[in-house]
């Protein structure tokens, strides 16, 4: 069986290291917001170029800290893509805003910057971009957007770590920026973890109050604030595994190119890259067919594993009951069409080849 993610193969490739990061901890006798949570945080902002980063719990904190500290709550709008992960529209829904959902491109899966404008109102304070499955956003239009009506804009990095867009990192593509380091993320923890970068000073000084009970001197509290701080015990591994970042998003592209290269079906369609090479991380290799189902049986019965992400759109969702009858026609398309091929660091070439012929061989009748 070819895995879809072979996450104990990633990270013991990191044995060593990890043992001994852990063991450092454990005897430094300092186990929140330590040395190792402040020399990561150092890496972590001159790795995306940015002026600051700040450790926090998880990525959905990271979002929902953001948005807090920018003081977006009730009354007020967030424009958001309609196919994202659900965590990016929870973090807005957590501060009282409304989400104000709009469509993607069909070729990119990113928010389309054409659709933008018309979702603008005198409510809406931000707009929050999400480079996803590891493709960055077409930033450029959404930065004029943001400008001319004078909106934050946040960028969700889940699954974006270290693409590039015109010589930039993400997470410094705009205001403030979330990343996740769930383990199944290009950076992955063995825990939950995120980080929040930003190049702004104000906002850095109060994220670094809130999500320590609204802290900055031990017993004094200035806001009513959160406990999301990064793991002490997560961040020599973070920081082990940040040096091999780029290296394994190499790795990921390598894959991709071949997948690109050599999958021919007329009833796969494959993902385009819109803002040149680096601009994709390959988070996840995501086809789309009409015949999901028995696509997905076909790879199985071949012995390679597929996911789908993702299966529901957030506006189908019962935490979303007030929008269920509501119609995203794009998004739901690509809800019901997605499939994710295996794409890791660590994955084999014989493997690359196999999910390949296993691919080309997918015949409808
Ligand atoms: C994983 C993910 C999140 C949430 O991150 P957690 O660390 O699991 O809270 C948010 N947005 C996107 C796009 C994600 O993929």
């Amino acid at each position: 069986m070819i895995p879809f993610l072979d996450l104990k193969k990633i990270n013991l490739r990191h044995e060593e290291a990890i043992i001994e990061g852990m063991r450092k901890v454990l005897h430094s006798g300092w186990y929140i917001l330590g040395k190792e949570v402040e020399q990561f945080e150092y890496e972590f902002a001159e790795y995306c170029g940015t002026e600051y980063a700040l450790g926090v719990a998880n990525g959905l904190d990271a979002l929902e800290l953001i948005i807090r500290a920018y003081n977006i709550g009730e009354g007020d709008e967030v424009i958001v893509p309609s196919n994202t992960y659900i965590a990016t529209i929870l973090s807005i829904s957590a501060n009282g805003a409304t989400p104000i959902l709009v469509e993607p491109d069909l070729l990119t899966y990113n928010i389309d910057p054409k659709k933008i404008e018309a979702s603008i109102t005198h409510r809406t304070k931000a707009i929050l971009v999400v480079h996803l499955y590891g493709q960055t956003c077409n930033m450029d239009p959404i930065t004029m957007i943001a400008e001319k009506y004078n909106l934050k804009i946040i960028e969700d990095c889940a699954q974006s770590h270290g693409a590039i867009y015109k010589n930039k990192r993400v997470g410094n593509l705009g205001d403030a920026a979330a990343f996740s380091f769930y383990p199944g993320k290009n950076l992955g923890a063995l825990g939950d973890a995120g980080a929040i970068t930003t190049n702004d000073a104000t906002l850095y000084n109060n994220l670094k109050a809130l999500r320590n009970y609204g802290s900055h001197k031990k017993y004094e509290n200035i806001y009513k604030g959160y406990n999301s701080r990064l793991d002490e015990f997560q961040a020599p591994i973070l920081r082990e595994k940040l040096k091999f970042l780029d290296s394994d998003n190499e790795y990921r592209a390598g894959i991709a190119q071949y997948y690109l290269e050599n999958i021919k079906n007329e009833d796969i369609i494959l993902p385009v890259i819109e803002n040149g090479d680096p601009s994709h991380v390959w988070h996840v290799f995501v086809i789309r067919t009409l015949y999901r189902n028995e696509f997905i049986e076909h790879m199985l019965d071949n012995g390679v594993q597929t996911m789908i992400h993702y299966p529901i759109p957030p506006h189908k969702q019962e935490a979303y009951k007030e929008w269920n009858d509501r119609s995203y026609p794009i998004s739901e398309k690509i809800h019901s069409e997605v499939v994710s091929l295996p794409i890791s660091p660590v994955m084999d070439h014989t493997d690359v080849l196999r999910v390949v012929e296993v691919v080309n061989e997918f015949r409808t009748c």
